[in-house]
């Protein structure tokens, strides 16, 4: 039997794998950085097995209570993920489980690989209300893909997407995938009926390095994305920096930052009390927009969520402050779970690609309840 996770978004180091009662196995640090949780790898020749995988010392990881109530996710094909049993005991995090075939995948969640980026771009590139543009290089060379759907003019909304500012949130990227979907279908009438009245730009992945490094919160330098935003350099985050330039040409009316979040089991969104000189009428359209996701999803809720800075102490380098410091924007962060959903939980597949796919879609409903008033 073998581990190994040398491919595009894998991440692990084995300490020890010779029996498969006893795997041992570290989740590999960020470059450059001391973040680490995700986990992506495989494991050959060990069909028919009753196999321990323990993952060592992830007390120390970036969100320890993300392991509470937590179920790895195993494939056998890539496509299909389900949940494994889990335990999570003085440190450890140990996968009991029985490989009905010679290849299984582990992961933290379900991957977003470059490659399906890669068909993502391509497939939305093909829509004739569709244009693409490479603004920009990373770290590693690979590019900044950049949407747009729909005509720019002067009497439309200017709408903004961007996900997985951190590169193991990959639910948000197939969050991104529904909510594109959706957009570019001719048949939707509510997508007709925005793109008549808005223009969307969307960043799918702002992170490809991370992710295809198999990162869980940074780029190649090590650098956290959503902390940069008040002033990025080009040397060292020219992630944000190029799509800030692009940002700065297009002024946004409203924009959601896609995210997972580790421990919370909840949809929840955050806004931008703390910014300094808040237009509370915006803020108040925010909060609007998140009444109306809920109405619209079940899985999506307003109960539970992130404590809200006080006045005038937001970090502006987060992007949700930035966009509403900067522009002037009804700007969120939406956080899905890694886990499942406190309120409408489906155990086998837990929080899945799909339901984030459907709550994507959902994105647009709401935007559209809320666009005679933004
Ligand atoms: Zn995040």
């Amino acid at each position: 039997m073998k581990i190994s996770s040398d491919f595009d978004g894998g991440n692990i180091e084995v300490v020890e794998a010779e029996n498969p009662s006893n795997i041992r196995l570290h989740i590999r640090k960020d470059n450059k950085s001391d973040f680490y949780q995700w986990f992506y790898f495989r494991m050959t020749g060990a069909k028919g097995q009753l196999c321990a995988l323990s993952i060592e010392d992830v007390a120390n990881a970036a969100y320890p209570q993300g392991w509470e109530n937590y179920q790895v996710v195993a494939s056998y094909d890539r496509e299909d993920w389900f949940r494994v049993s889990t335990v999570y005991k003085d440190g450890t995090l140990t996968i009991h489980h029985v490989p009905e075939t010679d290849c299984v995948y582990y992961a933290y969640f379900a991957p977003y690989s470059m490659e399906r980026h890669h068909d993502l771009i391509a497939q939305c590139a093909a829509d004739e209300k569709v244009s693409l543009h490479c603004i920009g290089e990373t770290l590693d060379g690979q590019d900044m893909d950049l949407l747009t759907i729909g005509t720019p003019a002067k009497d439309k909304k200017v709408i903004w997407y961007i996900a997985r500012q951190h590169p193991g949130e990959t639910m948000a990227e197939w969050f991104m995938e529904g909510m594109l979907g959706r957009l570019l279908d001719d048949d939707d009438p509510v997508s007709r009926t925005l793109l008549e009245k808005c223009v969307f730009y969307a960043v799918p992945n702002m992170n490809p390095d991370g992710s295809r490094r198999g990162h869980l919160r940074t780029n190649a330098a090590g650098i956290n994305l959503n902390r940069v935003w008040e002033d990025p350099d080009f040397s060292t985050e020219p992630e944000v920096a190029y799509v800030r330039g692009k940002m700065d040409e297009t002024g946004i009316d409203f924009i959601l930052d896609v995210h997972g979040d580790e421990a919370l089991p909840y949809n929840f969104i955050a806004c931008f009390e703390g910014v300094p000189d808040i237009d509370e009428a915006q803020l108040d359209l925010a909060y609007e927009y998140m009444e109306q996701l809920e109405k619209i999803s079940p899985d999506f809720q307003t109960e539970v969520g992130y404590p809200k800075s006080a006045a005038g102490k937001g970090n502006l380098g987060m992007a949700t402050n930035q966009f509403a410091h900067r522009y002037n924007a009804v700007s969120m962060t939406l956080e899905m779970p890694f886990k499942d959903t406190e309120k409408t939980p489906y155990p086998e597949s837990g929080w899945s690609p799909d339901r984030a796919a459907k709550l994507g879609r959902s994105s647009l409903d709401a935007l559209l309840a809320i666009l005679p008033r933004l």
